[in-house]
């Protein structure tokens, strides 16, 4: 065996995550391991809670990264919210809602769902309409910001319907946290789960949660066991705490947190709703170029995220051979659709650190080169003079 040093190569990342990561926090997790509960690991534990807090604009002592990607969050505020024979209303209008009600399966729940077609929001009156039918649902799960589809749901709206029910509100906030309006403790919302990966600049692997009050006060009440030992919130608060006295639970992985701690810092540098302002002008830089081209956006305008962009192929284009092109000749990384959606569109993500000038002109410049090399019928010349009037540059 003759295996050397893995040396991946340079990529520019604007699919739908991991998203570019910012030298800094590259920078911060090549800092040296130090013990997981050395006094100043701990002071920088505080630090990430806090950030954390404000990322989510929440005051919920209960926030945290879970020591594992999104899905994993996803598991812990399933797992640690429902219990065998409770019931959830899962809303699915993309791939992610899917995986929800899965998760409810997997508890012992039942999952009463209510679906919406791809690419469209969460419908508010349906969702009324299964919480009045069912009215012992124990919570509302809902895809704030769906990546397989660019589509984002109203949060506000459908977290007060659940609360008029008497259910909480359980909420995917991967792609959103960091990249649109998202406002916890305003919009009431009862548990939610993130991802590093996606519009926060950082490397994948964590996934912060938060859980309100109202969650704390069902999780603590259970009857039975959290299934799952390692996402169990009561064993993990021994470590995370409040006030606890730090007791080993698992080995936190140390340098991933230096990571997004530095993210963190650089978001509260920026400030929050400057960072949802700059995914916000990005996008429609991107969109004016991607539809000066002759490409068209899925989703609606009032519902379109500005870090998942699903627009459509020129007719007669395999799709999958642009991608690799892209990806051999520029080193540029975009998404192919996901389920109903493969093969249908392209997602070019913006989140992050990849929410940059520079990203959006390699893209509109290879795009366009590519597909005029395989004779697409697009527009020309067009496109970047179209995102550079957009770009306030
Ligand atoms: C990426 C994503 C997830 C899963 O996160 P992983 O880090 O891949 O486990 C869940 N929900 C949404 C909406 C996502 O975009």
């Amino acid at each position: 065996m003759s295996i050397t040093s893995f040396n991946p190569p340079v990529r520019t990342l604007m699919g739908p995550g991991p998203s570019d990561v910012h030298p800094r926090v590259t920078g911060a997790m090549a800092r040296p391991c130090i013990g997981h509960l050395d006094p100043a690991f701990v002071d920088m534990m505080d630090e990430v809670k806090q950030m954390l807090q404000y990322a989510f604009q929440t005051k919920n002592q209960l926030t945290i990264p879970v020591s594992a990607p999104g899905s994993a969050g996803m598991e812990t505020t399933f797992m640690n919210l429902l219990e065998r024979g409770d019931k959830a209303v899962v809303c699915q209008n993309g791939v992610f809602g899917g995986r929800m009600k899965e998760n409810v399966e997997r508890c012992g729940a039942s999952p009463i769902m209510v679906e919406d077609d791809w690419g469209k929001p969460v419908d508010p009156q349906k969702v009324e309409d299964a919480l009045k039918a069912n009215p012992d649902a124990k919570l509302l799960a809902f895809v704030h910001a769906e990546t397989s589809t660019g589509a984002r749901s109203d949060a506000e709206t459908l977290s007060r319907i659940a609360h008029d029910h008497d259910a909480l509100v359980l909420v995917d906030a991967v792609t959103s946290l960091g990249g649109n309006e998202l406002r916890v403790d305003d919009w009431e919302i009862d548990a939610v789960y993130a991802g590093s990966q996606k519009c926060l600049s950082c490397t994948p692997g964590l996934s912060p949660v938060s859980f309100s009050e109202r969650a704390i006060e069902v999780i603590t009440t259970r009857n039975s066991k959290v299934q799952s030992w390692f996402l169990d919130t009561n064993l993990i608060m021994g470590y995370w705490g409040p006030n606890a006295k730090r007791a080993y639970h698992h080995t936190a992985p140390v340098n991933a947190l230096y990571a997004l701690h530095e993210s963190l810092v650089m978001l509260q540098d920026e400030g929050l709703e400057n960072a949802w302002a700059r995914h916000d002008n990005n996008h429609l830089a991107l969109r004016a170029g991607l539809e000066a081209m002759g490409l068209s956006f899925i989703v609606a305008e009032d519902y379109r995220l500005p870090q998942l962009n699903s627009v459509t192929i020129p007719q007669g284009i395999d799709e999958a051979s642009v991608r690799s092109r892209l990806l051999n000749e520029f080193n540029l990384e975009i998404g192919a659709g996901l389920g109903a959606l493969a093969g249908k569109v392209w997602r070019i993500g913006l989140m992050g650190y990849s929410s940059r000038a520079e990203n959006i002109v390699l893209c509109l410049s290879a795009l366009e080169a590519v597909l005029a090399d395989m004779g697409a019928e697009i527009n020309t010349g067009v496109a970047l003079p179209a995102a550079y009037a957009k770009l306030n540059m």
